[in-house]
């Protein structure tokens, strides 16, 4: 990888950046940011972009699954390790269901910047800057909190570094051993409230047993990948951490393997779209309820100009009640244009509603129901439902309703610690898992 300062940016109208109060000070930061090593290596984001590849011909499923904003106060050892090990866990599941690899994406390492939909936020008659994630100011609600600090982006370099080697460390060092991860999903099902998973359970055990006896290695099954993404959100974080690779000439954003633009940054003559479309990463766009057949055509055709399966997802959030009437049409233009994408389905983004005690929420049901419409829309036109993308955590938090626990309104306060939008907790996860499972198998 060589420095970047052989890339030159257009200079485009850029959606939801923050005004950052002293430009000298933004601009020593990038300085700064632009002769750090990278967080990851093109040769890595090349692999992931095969096996990307391989879920949009329909031969692998993608569990792309974390925060929706990362906090530099919960990047700790234990956070982070829960987090990997339930998706660890969902991977395992998702992998029996749909008998093809499951590739594993965390929203991790680098997911420190939100898009608002208000620019400030009013409390008790008081109205401050919005909160747009630690890469940019704190969420406390005070006035000099919410002063944009472009010291932030160093230390979201620095959280995203810490958290990339521990996960590197996890799955490479024994613990995704496929043997602990399958007894640590028993330990799931033998809460009374999961037997209806059991069934799955029992036959993943049997599966593993013949393996055994197959002389199966399970040794060689001790490490696998977990690639690291998040939105491309804030280019002055972007930009200096863009790199040439030496290898190809070609520039890669080496802040994650996998970046994605967001439903409110997706427009024709911004700077986002710009962006995503220089780096030879895998990309991904999110596509809300109100994008056509014509948008999904008119962003392959300029985010994937060689036609390289892998290069390009689309990751849609449609809503459940929207899902089957809005997303095969989408599908089908694009089948018929003869292009491949991989085809992911966000089931969180479109089903968010604020509960009567003033939670920001969402039904654990709704999300279910989202993805069943996404496998419903995919068997109508013929197309391959290539994954799912999630917000989730390994803690036991109470952000989203219902679930077997059967969450309701009166627990959001017991353990509400989201700083933007809610997560499924460790259990949902899992149950999320069982039932696309059940769906994959179908
Ligand atoms: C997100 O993924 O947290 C997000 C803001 O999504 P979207 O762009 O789909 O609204
Ligand atoms: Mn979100």
């Amino acid at each position: 990888m060589t420095a970047n300062n052989a890339l030159t940016w257009a200079d485009l109208p850029a959606r939801q950046q923050p005004i950052w109060p002293d430009a000298d000070a933004l601009h020593a930061a990038q300085q700064t940011l632009s002769t750090y090593p990278p967080l990851v290596f093109a040769g890595e984001c090349d692999v992931l972009l095969e096996r990307l590849g391989e879920a949009a011909r329909g031969e692998a499923f993608v569990l792309m699954g974390g925060d929706c904003a990362e906090t530099f106060a919960s990047a700790t050892a234990d956070n982070i390790r829960d987090r990997v090990k339930t998706i660890l866990q969902m991977a395992a599941v998702l992998t029996y269901g749909a008998s093809m690899p499951v590739v594993k994406i965390g929203r991790m390492a680098g997911q420190y910047a939100k898009p608002r939909s208000k620019n400030t936020e009013v409390r008790g008659g008081v109205e401050l800057p919005a909160y747009r994630g630690d890469m940019v100011n704190d969420f406390a609600f005070d006035e000099p909190s919410r002063i944009p600090d472009p010291q932030r982006l160093l230390r979201a370099y620095h959280a995203s570094s810490a958290t990339l080697n521990l996960v590197r460390a996890f799955t490479q060092g024994g613990f995704a051993d496929l043997r602990h991860v399958h007894d640590w999903n028993r330990g799931f099902i033998s809460n009374k409230a999961n037997k209806r998973y059991e069934k799955i359970a029992n036959d993943i055990d049997r599966a593993m047993r013949f393996m055994k006896a197959c002389r199966v290695d399970f040794e060689a099954l001790r490490s696998v990948d977990v690639w690291a993404s998040h939105e491309a959100l804030l280019l002055d974080y972007e930009k200096p951490l863009t790199r040439i690779d030496s290898r190809t000439g070609r520039p890669y954003g080496t802040s994650g393997h996998f970046l994605w633009c967001g439903e409110r940054t997706r427009e024709r003559e911004g700077a986002h779209l710009d962006y995503i479309s220089r780096i030879s990463n895998p990309i991904g766009v999110k596509l809300g309820p109100t994008a056509t057949g014509a948008d999904a055509l008119e962003l392959i055709e300029r985010l994937d100009p060689d036609a390289v399966p892998g290069r390009l997802t689309f990751i849609t959030r449609m809503g459940q009640g929207k899902i089957r009437e809005a997303l095969p049409p989408i599908l089908q233009a694009v089948k018929d244009s003869g292009r491949l994408v991989t085809w992911v389905c966000d089931p969180m983004h479109g089903n968010t509603f604020e509960s009567e005690n003033g939670y920001k929420t969402r039904r654990f049901e709704d999300i279910v129901e989202e993805v069943r419409g996404f496998f419903e829309a995919h068997a109508q036109v013929g197309t391959h439902p290539g994954g799912i993308h999630v917000e989730l955590t390994g803690n036991d938090v109470t952000e989203c309703l219902g679930g077997v626990m059967h969450l309701e309104d009166a627990d959001l306060g017991r353990r509400y610690e989201t700083l933007c939008d809610p997560r499924l907790n460790h259990q949902q996860s899992l149950e999320l898992a069982f039932v696309v499972a059940e769906m994959l198998a179908e």
